[in-house]
C-alpha cells in the first residue's frame, strides 16, 4: 500500500477533550446515517455523533444513484420499509424532490405471474398497483411501440423519483437543529471493547483530500499516512455502523465479520431527442434496463451480468451504453433509435447474500454480548428508498430496544448464520 502524502500526527482522547464521550457514534453519514441520526435526535437522544471520511459523499453510494423510490417489492418488510418512507417524501417532497411519477414494469409471458403475485401482496399492504395489457400500456406509454414479446405491466402511480442529495441535507439539517455533530475528513481505523463501552479511534485530516486521494483511501488502494492528521480516540455507549460499500471493513474493525459485498453498478445520461421522457417516471424494460427522465435527458442503468465483486469505481463510458443500454431500448421504441450517451458514472451496490438489506443489533461473538454495536447496510440497491424507514427503526431498537413501527428483525444479519433469507427477487 501505497502513502498518499507527507505526514503530520497529534492525538485527540476523552482525557483532553471531553466532547469526545459520546452516547452513539454512527460511521458513516450517507442516507442511512444520516437518518439514523435524524431519528435518534428526534427520539431525543442527546450526544449522537456521526463521523466520515468524506461527508461530501463525492464515492458514497448515496450521492451515486438513480433516486428511484417504489415499494414494488416481493418481501413484505420490504414493501413495508418503501411504503413508510415514500409516504414520509410525500410529505416533505419539496424539499426532498419527491415526485410520484410511478414506476412502470413492462413484463413478458414469463415473467408476468410472478408480477401479479407480488401485486397481490403489495394491495394487500396498502400500496396502489395497476395491471395493464399491452393495449393500455401503448395507449398510456404510446412510444413503446415495440411490444411482440410482452404480456403487460405492472405501474404503480405512487412510485417515484427523489432527488438523493436533497433528502440526505433534509435528514441532516433536521439532525443538526437539533443537536446532532457531523465531523468530516474522519476515518474511523480500529475500535476496542470494553465495560463502559466502545473505544473507537479514527484519523481526522487536518484539510480536505483531492479526489484521487479519496479514492485511494475509500478503495483501500492507498493509505492516508502522507496526510496531516489528528488520532482522535471516542468513547462511544453505542456505534451504528452505516458504511455502505465499506460496512464489511468497518465491521472488521469494530470486531465481527459482514457477509456483504460492494459491486459495481453503472448508469448512463443519454439525449433522447425524439421522445419527451418527461411525463413518465421510472421505466424498466423486460430485460432489467431501467429508465427515467433526467431534466430533458434520459437517465439509464443496469447490472451487467457477472459484475466483480470489489470496489471498482472505472465508468466504461460509451461502451457501456451501446453495449448494455441502446440495443434494449432500441428493441423497445422507435423513438429510441437515435439516442445519444452524454455522460455516465459508477457507483456501488452493497450487496447482501438475499438482495435484502441488513439492519438491527450485532449478535454474534464478543461485540454481540457487548450489546453495544447495531448496523444498517447492505441495502442491495435501495438504501435511498428504505432511508427514513431505516433511520426509524433502528433508533427504535437502540433507544426502545424492540421495533415498534415495522418488524424488521428478520432483516438482522443472524439471519445468514440460521441458514433463513429474506431473498429479495424484485431487484434491479
Ligand atoms: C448506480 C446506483 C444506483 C442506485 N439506484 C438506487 C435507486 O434508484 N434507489 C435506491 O433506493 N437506491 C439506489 N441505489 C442504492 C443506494 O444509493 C444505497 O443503498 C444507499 O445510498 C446507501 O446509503 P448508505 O448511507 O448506506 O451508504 P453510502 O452513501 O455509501 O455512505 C457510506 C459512508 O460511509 C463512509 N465511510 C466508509 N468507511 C468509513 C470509515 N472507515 N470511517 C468513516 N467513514 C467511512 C463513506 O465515506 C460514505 O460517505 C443505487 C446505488 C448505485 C450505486
Amino acid at each position: 500500500m501505497k502513502s498518499v502524502m507527507t505526514s503530520a500526527m497529534s492525538t485527540v482522547s476523552t482525557a483532553e477533550n471531553p466532547d469526545l464521550f459520546v452516547d452513539t457514534l454512527i460511521v458513516g453519514a450517507g442516507l442511512i446515517g444520516s437518518a439514523v441520526a435524524m431519528h435518534l435526535a428526534l427520539k431525543g437522544v442527546k450526544n449522537v455523533r456521526v463521523v466520515d471520511f468524506d461527508l461530501e459523499g463525492s464515492l458514497s453510494s448515496s450521492e451515486l444513484n438513480a433516486g428511484g423510490v417504489r415499494a414494488t417489492w416481493y418481501q413484505p418488510v420490504n414493501i413495508a420499509m418503501s411504503k413508510l418512507s415514500i409516504e414520509y417524501f410525500a410529505k416533505v417532497a419539496d424539499d426532498v424532490g419527491y415526485r410520484a411519477c410511478g414506476y412502470l414494469w413492462l413484463k413478458t409471458p414469463e415473467t408476468m405471474p410472478f408480477a401479479l403475485k407480488a401485486r397481490e401482496r403489495q394491495i394487500e399492504m396498502g400500496w396502489p398497483v395497476e395491471a395493464w395489457d399491452v393495449a393500455e400500456l401503448k395507449r398510456r406509454v404510446p412510444f413503446i411501440d415495440k411490444t411482440d414479446d410482452l404480456a403487460g405491466a405492472i405501474f404503480a402511480p405512487r412510485d417515484g423519483l427523489v432527488n438523493p442529495n436533497l433528502l440526505k441535507n433534509h435528514y441532516r439539517t433536521r439532525a443538526r437543529e437539533l443537536g446532532v455533530v457531523f465531523v468530516d475528513r474522519t476515518l474511523v481505523e480500529s475500535a476496542s471493547h470494553g465495560a463502559d463501552g466502545v473505544r473507537v479511534i479514527a484519523r481526522q485530516l487536518h484539510s480536505p483530500a483531492f479526489h484521487e486521494a479519496k479514492l485511494a483511501v475509500l478503495s483501500g488502494q492507498a493509505s492516508h499516512e502522507g496526510l496531516p492528521w489528528t488520532r482522535t480516540e471516542y468513547q462511544a455507549k453505542r456505534v451504528i455502523n452505516c458504511a455502505g460499500p465499506w460496512a464489511p471493513k468497518v465491521a472488521e474493525i469494530l470486531g465481527y465479520a459482514c457477509p456483504s459485498k460492494p459491486v459495481r453498478r453503472q448508469v448512463c445520461i443519454f439525449d433522447c431527442r425524439d421522445v419527451d421522457l418527461t411525463p413518465f417516471g421510472m421505466i424498466v424494460d423486460s430485460s432489467g434496463v431501467y429508465f427515467h427522465p433526467e431534466a430533458t435527458n434520459g437517465l439509464a442503468g443496469f447490472a451487467t451480468a457477472g459484475e466483480p465483486e470489489g470496489i471498482n469505481y472505472e465508468y466504461d463510458g460509451e461502451n457501456f451504453f451501446m453495449e448494455q443500454i441502446w440495443p434494449s431500448l432500441y428493441e423497445r421504441s422507435s423513438k429510441f433509435e437515435r439516442l445519444k450517451h452524454l455522460t455516465g458514472w459508477a457507483g456501488l451496490y452493497e450487496v447482501s447474500p438475499d438482495e435484502s438489506a441488513i439492519i438491527g443489533k450485532v449478535e454474534s461473538g464478543d461485540v454481540g454480548k457487548s450489546g453495544r454495536v447495531f448496523e444498517a447496510h447492505s441495502f442491495s440497491g435501495h438504501g435511498a428508498m428504505h432511508s427514513y424507514a431505516t433511520g426509524l427503526l433502528m433508533a427504535e431498537l437502540m433507544v426502545d430496544g424492540r421495533y415498534s413501527t415495522v418488524d424488521a428483525s428478520i432483516l438482522s444479519a443472524s439471519r445468514f448464520e440460521r441458514g433463513e433469507s429474506v431473498r429479495e427477487s424484485l431487484v434491479i
